[in-house]
């Protein structure tokens, strides 16, 4: 491999889905760029996202999609890339894409690889060089410092992008490390805290033969917030879909309750018990309003005392949320008063910063990949402007 560029016109950090974004955008418009990444491949958590589904987007026009998002500034963004933009943008890498049931869309083959591959293949033809391995630790002077298999490089680009990632998953690559050195140069970085998170939940021995079940057909309350859908129960808590729904409320401290049974109106519920026999078991009666086994425990386990009487709101006692490193995504980051519209750091003129090392917060529904790579366009095209004025 030939030396990089010392001084190479555009840097991106960081080789997931916001940088190499960034990265097409500033080659389309004629720009050499050097892309950096610390792992020895890139965009891992992006290959982890596809491993149960790959869901790229949401089939809603912009404006209602844009509406999930917690803050006004990605409307721009997302109006210029948001997910019609998204499925023509696979189709044209040669992966259709279809809409599942929920409106969530997914490339037929449902993985990532085969959309990573094709897509790094469409960068190498148009001149983008990529290093591994190489770890952004700091600045020196003007330039930035990297760690890497041949000691430490400094290089000095005319504009750079900064698609660090959040801090949650850190083993695939987004560690969070970058903060302190922005934060050093005045760069305003708001806390972090877990988004898309499971909930722990201190369960008695009694429901060990039940960690890994899906909890189904049920609806879940967060206060007077209600959403139907499922989840699962793990060691550790609760997780998935339906958690990740209202995770915000119970982030915020409401607390958790199913309806085991939506379907069915309160009134009902005594109705049915009468019209079974007397000496009916108590599982055999949960069976027959429609209950399976996981859900049956968790009645067993929260209400032990009168099953039937909470079959409508079932509270779950929930200890505080699953810790960062597991969360789906993360809210926090680059403040917005840290940055131009163009996306660029008002502390380090020449730098960009795109994907979830922003500080946005949205649900799970193709909303996260969406806005990484709508910021990592937005920030690569305003990068190319500022080096063709
Ligand atoms: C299990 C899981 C499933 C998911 N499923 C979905 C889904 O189906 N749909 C969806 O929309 N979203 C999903 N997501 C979220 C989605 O993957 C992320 O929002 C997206 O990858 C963020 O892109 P990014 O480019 O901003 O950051 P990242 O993908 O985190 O990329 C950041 C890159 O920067 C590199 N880096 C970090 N620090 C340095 C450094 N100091 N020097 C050099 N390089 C560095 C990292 O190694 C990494 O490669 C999922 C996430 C997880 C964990």
């Amino acid at each position: 491999m030939p030396p990089a560029p010392e001084a190479p016109e555009a840097l991106v950090i960081g080789a997931g889905p916001a940088g190499l974004m960034a990265a097409e955008e500033l080659a389309k418009a004629g720009v050499q760029v050097l892309v950096v990444e610390a792992k020895p491949t890139v965009a891992r958590k992006f290959l982890m996202a596809g491993k149960s589904g790959l869901n790229v987007t949401k089939d809603e026009p912009w404006d209602t999609f844009a509406t999930r998002y917690d803050t006004p500034r990605l409307r721009p963004i997302l109006s210029a890339f948001g997910p019609m933009e998204v499925q023509d943008w696979c189709r044209a890498l040669g992966h259709d894409v279809y809409t599942g049931s929920s409106g969530r869309v997914f490339p037929v083959e449902m993985k990532a690889s085969p959309l990573l591959r094709s897509w790094l293949q469409r960068l190498i033809t148009q001149g983008v060089e990529l290093r591994t391995r190489w770890r952004w630790a700091g600045f020196e002077g003007a330039a930035f410092r990297f760690d890497t298999p041949s000691g430490p490089q400094t290089l000095t680009p005319k504009v750079t992008i900064l698609a660090l990632g959040g801090a949650s998953w850190q083993r695939l690559g987004s560690d969070g490390s970058w903060v302190p050195r922005l934060r050093e140069k005045g760069v305003q970085i708001t806390a972090w805290q877990p988004a898309n998170m499971g909930f722990h939940v201190d369960w008695s021995t009694h429901m060990t033969p039940f960690f890994g079940s899906p909890v189904k057909g049920i609806a879940l309350m967060a206060g007077p917030h209600r959403e139907r859908g499922e989840f699962v129960i793990s060691a550790k808590g609760v997780e998935g879909g339906g958690i990740y729904s209202i995770y915000k409320y119970l982030r915020d401290g409401a607390q958790l309750a199913l309806d085991l049974l939506p379907d069915l109106g309160q009134d009902e519920i005594p109705r049915r018990l009468a019209r079974m026999k007397p000496g009916e078991s108590t599982a055999n009666r949960l069976r027959k309003l429609g209950l399976d086994r996981a859900q049956t425990a968790l009645v067993m386990e929260f209400a032990r005392a009168e099953p039937f009487a909470h079959l409508k709101h079932l509270p779950i006692p929930l200890q505080g949320p699953r810790p960062l490193g597991e969360a789906i995504s993360v809210a926090g980051g680059v403040a917005w008063e840290a940055l131009t519209d163009e996306l660029e750091l008002k502390a380090l003129p020449g730098t960009f910063a795109a994907g979830e090392m922003l500080d946005w917060e949205a649900p799970t529904g193709g909303y996260l990949l969406t806005a990484s790579w709508a910021t990592g366009r937005w920030a690569g095209q305003a990068a190319a402007r500022r080096i063709r004025l």
